[in-house]
């Protein structure tokens, strides 16, 4: 059996309390020079509520603690050890239960931190990765604005090598006529029919005359 205090197994000299429960000496010292209560059940003990006990007596003590009692006592009274015995390993089945609650508790305690922690680190990866991501859109974004003013400037361009070249189909179509008409034969040049403007030049004068005469 069990100290109820310390639940270190019992050898030899022990305590039992009016209570039903069972203490080593140590604990039970203990609680008396306190003034203390049963750590079971919280009774207030005092020494005549706690009785020595011999967890291994010896064979004399075995053959002699009983006799001359009557057997209905002795019945009664190993009832009532009997109930002892089985409330002590109920609570020393509660003592490792609880242990073991108290272990799993912990554990989980710990998974759900380490739970926690890589919750964490994900979710500040997240963060990150959409940081990026909303970085690489604004880049994308600026890059086809970048593109369409490309674009409409590559058009512009276009549309002005265009006309230069009209420019220069048209120059070049009035050079070739030119040369062409250069290259004609003589007669086709005298043939034309040009003014003379040199020649009357006495007749401007006359009508410069008449119109300061008329003025
Ligand atoms: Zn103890
Ligand atoms: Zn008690």
């Amino acid at each position: 059996m069990r100290c109820n205090a310390c639940w270190r197994e019992v050898e030899g000299r022990a305590v039992s309390t009016t209570c039903g429960h069972l203490l080593c000496t140590e604990d039970a010292s203990k609680i008396l020079g306190n003034d203390g209560a049963c750590p079971i059940c919280d009774q207030v003990l005092s020494k005549s509520l706690m009785k020595p006990v011999d967890i291994n007596p010896n064979d004399e003590w075995v053959n002699m603690a009983m006799a001359g009692v009557s057997p209905q006592i002795l019945m009664k009274s190993a009832h009532r050890s009997i109930m002892f015995y089985i409330g002590q390993k109920e609570l020393e089945m509660q003592f490792k239960m609880n242990r073991i609650v108290a272990q799993f508790r912990q554990k989980c305690e710990a998974m759900q931190e380490k739970f926690t922690e890589k919750l964490e680190q994900v979710h500040t990866a997240y963060q990150k990765m959409a940081k990026r991501c909303q970085m690489m859109e604004q880049e994308i974004e600026s890059l086809s604005k970048d593109k369409q003013e490309l674009q409409e400037k590559f058009a512009e361009k276009s549309r002005q090598k265009r006309k230069l070249d009209e420019m220069y189909d048209q120059l070049r179509s009035e050079y070739e006529s030119v040369k062409r008409s250069a290259l004609q034969p003589a007669t086709n040049f005298y043939s034309r029919n040009e003014p003379d403007l040199f020649s009357n030049q006495a007749n401007i004068l006359d009508n410069r005359e008449a119109v300061r005469k008329a003025s």
